[in-house]
């Protein structure tokens, strides 16, 4: 980055000599020359001798030796400009004079008026004015400097003119630029904090303008030459300039420059750097006016500086907000906070951003790959606190990360849930790549036409690049501001729906459990005028037989079988009360041993039934309530048996090998994505959670040769009361087994579900 020393003529080099555009006298107190720069003969007309040891008024008439006496020479840093009219051997000429004090020693500096073309005050004054106007209606701060650039061009007429501003380590970057069209941009250039020695910044704070009409100037020494007090020429308007930068503006193809430094908060902000391939003088009066433009210009800086952070905020937060409000509408919080993918980058300003939650990572803009993300949220999570971890230099921090400094240099992690494993990170690349390079830096390291080689832009060059090596920009407070911002919204937004859900939860408990004592206190009670309607109708029936007709005695015969029907349901509904609100009492339990229970007590209650009851191999021992798991398997073998109107009746009772299992599980999965798809935004909570516990459970199934269920009813069947025949028709029911089977089964954590095919049979799987 070749704009090294473009701006940054060191001034605390004090060289003993001036450049050699005016002439520089040294005087007493009394105002007696003390010592001149040797070039007095082409100005003044006399050797240096004649004037050493002479007062001034060998010069300058009483008129002007009032004026320098009126001047406040005593004020520290002030260089006072008055217009001078010397005595020369060839007769009076005019100077802009410039006057200030060393310690006991008052400086004069004489320009000569430039002529023939006076300088137009009016027409400086009314272009200042005009800048100034047009510079207080630009709000944005780069607009601003953008517009003081254009200006400065105006007035001064330099073919480049150029703002740059320190970041705060000291380094640089041009901001603003305006040039002619042939030369190649130095806009987004940085350069060096060492290119700028602190006592130049001090320096530069001092000077309201620094001008180098000529850049390859033969400097002129000072006479007499310094001895041991070497004369402070800080303050100087003609001191000379630096060997180095000479070299450096040489090699860049520019031949004169001015400077005019920006001050924010008695602080050096930046510089308004003038270039021009040619010499330029610039007469006193638009230096001058420039001068006043930089003072108003600095004045300014605060509050443009201060609305362009504000602005700055502005738009983390309405980036944010934006994403907080995806995220409180959206169901899929990954998509709401990932998409649109620049609005999560510039949240805090990053080039890329990696969101994880739980093991899965989504990558944005510019990242290292996903397993270096991997291992970095391992590294950074350690490294965290307060939820926040940040650094603009990870690779020294992390030697891993050399391999992807182009992209991750800073980095930025976010933690939202260390449980959940939930992190977004932020990165941003090495700042040396963000630079703009104008071509390589090496080509403006020339062989001068002496064959010598300018080395310090090189020097300068590599020290800056080892000063920014593996380091990116660095993240501003309000960006971190911003990333813990969006997380405790994130957070409130979580715990927001947590609390939702929860109260939900509580609500649809309480009303459950109502129900269930409502369903028991209901069917309970029930039951006993119930018994009372039955008991009755059979004493009328019995005891007074001979004073009832024949429609009476069936009227009655109806009461009686619709009171007994009625008790079943009520006893139906009243099991399933019932087991919403037992406890359940789970021990390890050998099937083959409760089977065996089931089929005596079937056999017991069916006397000469032609069912086959098949169990193809020995059943394991699970841990379930057996009292509830018997009811299961009786109720769904009583099924195959009632529902089937084959010759030959089988059941068999088996469960299935793991593979079987993962493929019913597959499928299985597909009809319960299918049900989710259906019940839209509300999956089954049921549905899933056992979904999710079923991968290690042992399906096991209820086969049988029976009548089938049409498709249609795969699900229904399992609802209260459902029956899909008349009363009369296999041995009647009441619909309410498979109810409570499955009522069971997700007591246990397991579901229930069916596969059949009309007319063949049906197998009704289950797990515990
Ligand atoms: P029910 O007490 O009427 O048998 P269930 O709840 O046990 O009530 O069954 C509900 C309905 O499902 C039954 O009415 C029947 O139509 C059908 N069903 C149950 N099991 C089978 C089976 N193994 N084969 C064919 N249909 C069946």
């Amino acid at each position: 980055m070749e704009l090294l020393l473009t701006s940054h003529d060191d001034l605390s080099f004090n060289p003993g000599s001036i450049q050699p555009h005016g002439v520089l006298l040294a005087l007493s107190t009394q105002l007696v020359i003390l010592q001149v720069s040797s070039n007095t003969q082409d100005y003044l007309g006399k050797r240096p001798q004649e004037l050493l040891g002479q007062p001034l008024s060998s010069l300058l008439d009483a008129l002007c030796l009032e004026a320098i006496a009126q001047l406040p020479i005593n004020e520290i840093d002030t260089i006072n400009y008055l217009k001078l009219s010397v005595r020369t051997n060839e007769g009076k000429r005019d100077f802009d004079g410039f006057v200030h004090r060393v310690e006991n020693t008052i400086i004069l500096e004489l320009e000569p008026t430039q002529s023939p073309v006076p300088v137009n005050f009016l027409n400086i004054h009314t272009l200042i004015k005009g800048a100034i106007a047009k510079l207080k209606r630009t709000n944005n701060l780069i607009d601003f400097l953008q517009l003081t650039a254009q200006q400065v061009r105006n007035i001064t007429g330099f073919d480049r003119v150029m703002v740059y501003q320190f970041d705060h380590q000291g380094a640089g970057v041009v901001i603003a630029e305006v040039k002619t069209e042939e030369l190649s941009p130095y806009l987004g250039l940085h350069y060096p904090a060492t290119d700028i020695p602190r006592g130049a910044k001090d320096l530069y704070k001092r000077n309201p303008l620094r001008i180098i009409p000529c850049i390859h100037a033969q400097p002129v020494e000072l006479i007499p030459t310094a001895d041991d007090t070497t004369l402070d020429l800080s303050l100087s308007v003609l001191r000379s300039v630096d060997p180095c930068c000479v070299e450096y503006h040489q090699n860049m193809g520019v031949a004169a420059l001015m400077v005019i430094p920006l001050i924010k908060d008695e602080k050096l902000w930046g510089l308004i750097s003038c270039h021009h391939q040619t010499p330029r003088y610039v007469p006193y009066e638009i230096r001058a006016g420039c001068e006043f433009l930089g003072q108003i210009v600095s004045s300014e800086l605060a509050n443009k500086v201060i609305q362009e952070e504000v602005d700055y905020k502005i738009r983390l937060e309405s980036l944010r907000s934006s994403v907080v409000e995806s995220i409180s509408q959206a169901d899929n919080f990954r998509d709401a906070l990932i998409q649109p993918e620049p609005r999560l980058l510039g949240i805090v300003g990053a080039t890329g951003a990696a969101v994880c939650l739980d093991s899965e990572i989504s990558l944005l803009g510019a990242t290292p790959d996903i397993e270096n993300v991997r291992s970095l949220i391992t590294w950074a999570d350690a490294q965290e606190k307060d939820n926040i971890f940040y650094t603009d230099s990870l690779p020294k921090l992390y030697p891993e990360a050399e391999t992807f400094k182009d992209t991750a240099s800073g980095l930025l992690l976010l933690r939202i849930s260390k449980l959940r494993h939930y992190y977004i990170l932020w990165f941003r690349p090495e700042v040396i790549r963000t630079v703009n390079w104008a071509g390589n830096p090496n080509e403006s390291i020339q062989v001068n036409s002496d064959g010598t080689i300018t080395l310090c832009p090189r020097k300068s060059f590599e020290k800056w690049q080892e000063l920014v090596r593996l380091t990116s920009v660095p993240w501003q407070k309000c960006e971190l501001d911003s990333a813990l911002s969006l997380r405790n919204a994130i957070v409130g937004i979580v715990l927001k729906k947590a609390e939702e859900l929860a109260k939900i939860n509580q609500e649809l408990e309480t009303i459950n459990r109502e129900l269930a004592s409502f369903a028991y206190a209901a069917s309970h009670d029930l039951k006993e005028p119930l018994r009372g309607i039955y008991n009755y109708s059979i004493i009328l029936l019995e005891d007074y037989a001979s004073v009832l007709d024949e429609d009476a005695t069936d009227y009655l015969q109806t009461v009686i079988s619709l009171s007994v029907r009625m008790e079943t349901l009520i006893n139906g509904l009243l099991r399933l009360s019932q087991l919403g609100q037992a406890a359940l009492h789970l021990q390890a339990v050998n099937l083959n041993e409760l089977l065996e229970q089931v089929i005596n007590v079937f056999d017991a209650s069916h006397q000469q039934h032609n069912l086959e009851i098949r169990i193809p191999k020995a059943l394991p021992t699970i841990q379930c309530d057996p009292v509830l798991v018997n009811e299961v398997f009786s109720n769904l073998i009583t099924n195959a048996f009632k529902y089937n109107d084959k010759a030959e009746k089988w059941v068999e009772i088996g469960y299935l090998d793991r593979e079987d299992a993962g493929n019913q599980e597959t499928q299985r999965q597909g009809e319960t994505e299918n049900l989710n798809e259906r019940l839209s935004a509300s999956p089954h909570p049921s549905l899933s959670t056992s979904f999710l516990d079923s991968q290690p459970a042992i399906t096991f199934y209820v086969r049988d040769n029976g009548i089938g269920i049409p498709v249609h009813h795969h699900q229904t069947i399992f609802k209260l009361f459902k029956r899909l025949h008349t009363q009369e028709k296999y041995g009647g029911g009441t619909g309410a087994g498979l109810a409570i089977a499955k009522k069971i089964i997700e007591r246990h954590g397991g579901q229930i579900w069916v596969e059949s095919t009309a007319g063949e049979g049906s197998t009704f799987y289950l797990t515990l």
